[in-house]
C-alpha cells in the first residue's frame, strides 16, 4: 500500500492569508512551509481512498494527476475535512462515502446535491476496501460528537491515522492503535501553545512514544511552527506530496 499526504496544513493553511510570519514567507517563496487542507490519499494495486475531502482538493488531484477515487473516508463534519467533497460536481458521480452516521448526516447536509453513496460504518468494526481492512475509532476533538481516527492493515502493516484530536484518546482506541509501522499525528502547534482541540508536537511525540510507533509524521500543521526546514531537523513533519510505501 502507497499513502501520499495531500495536504498536511491545519483549516487555514499555510500561508495564513494577511500574515507574514516566517513559515508563511517560506510557504510563499516555494518552501516545504506551504500546506494545503487535510487529505491523505491510500492506494493499493486495487484502488484509491480518500481520507479526508480538503477545500484544496481540485488543487491536489490535479497536482497528483488523479482523475477518479473509489471512495471517501470522513473523519468528522469540519469544513477543513469535507468541504472540498464539492469539487467532484461534474467530475466523478454518486462517489461512494464511508464514516460514522453523525458524521454523514452532517455532511450530507452541503453535499446533498451530489447524491453520495452513503456507506455507515461503526466504530471498531473493520471493513474492507481496495483490499485493505479500515477501523475507524474514537478520538477526542470537542465539540465534535463520534471524531474518528482510521486504521489501515494490510497483512503485517499497520498505518494508524489520528484525525483531529487532543491527547485525551479513549483507551479501547489506545489498544487499538498500539504498535502502528507508521504514525500520522494531529500536532497543530509547537509545544508552548496548548488547544483544547487538538494535541500539540510534544503530546504527538508522547503518544508516539506511548504506542510505539515505528515512523511518525506530524500533520494538521499551522504556521506557528518554524519555517519547514528549520523546524525538520527536531521534528518529523509532514509535508505536502510526502509518500510511504508498504
Ligand atoms: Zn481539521
Ligand atoms: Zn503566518
Ligand atoms: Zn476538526
Amino acid at each position: 500500500m502507497r499513502l501520499t499526504l495531500l495536504g498536511t496544513g491545519d483549516a487555514v493553511g499555510t500561508p495564513k492569508i494577511g500574515c507574514n510570519c516566517p513559515a508563511c514567507e517560506d510557504a510563499r517563496n516555494g518552501g516545504k512551509s506551504q500546506r494545503l487542507r487535510s487529505s491523505i490519499l491510500v492506494e493499493s494495486d486495487k484502488g484509491k481512498i480518500l481520507i479526508d475531502t480538503s477545500p484544496d482538493l481540485r488543487q491536489q488531484f490535479l497536482k497528483q494527476n488523479l482523475s477518479c477515487i473509489d471512495g471517501v473516508i470522513w473523519t468528522h463534519g469540519h469544513y477543513d475535512h469535507y468541504s472540498g467533497f464539492g469539487e467532484f460536481y461534474r467530475v466523478q458521480n454518486k462517489v461512494d462515502v464511508y464514516g460514522v452516521r453523525e458524521t454523514l448526516e452532517y455532511i450530507n447536509r452541503y453535499v446533498s446535491f451530489l447524491k453520495p453513496r452513503y456507506h455507515y460504518v461503526k466504530l471498531y468494526e473493520p471493513f474492507e476496501l481496495i483490499g485493505l481492512q479500515f477501523t475507524l475509532f474514537k478520538v477526542n476533538h470537542p465539540p465534535v460528537e463520534v471524531p474518528a481516527g482510521v486504521v489501515i492493515r494490510e497483512g503485517n502493516k499497520k498505518i494508524v491515522i489520528t484525525g483531529d484530536t487532543n491527547s485525551e484518546i479513549p483507551e479501547a482506541s489506545l489498544e487499538l492503535m498500539k504498535n502502528p509501522d507508521l504514525l500520522i499525528a494531529d500536532a497543530i502547534v509547537p509545544p508552548n501553545i496548548h488547544i483544547k482541540k487538538h494535541m500539540n508536537s510534544e503530546e504527538a511525540m508522547a503518544l508516539a512514544e506511548q504506542l510505539n510507533a515505528k515512523e511518525v509524521a506530524l500533520t494538521h500543521l499551522s504556521h506557528l511552527f518554524r519555517p519547514h526546514h528549520i523546524e525538520a531537523l527536531f521534528l518529523p513533519l509532514g509535508y505536502d506530496g510526502q509518500v510511504f510505501e508498504f
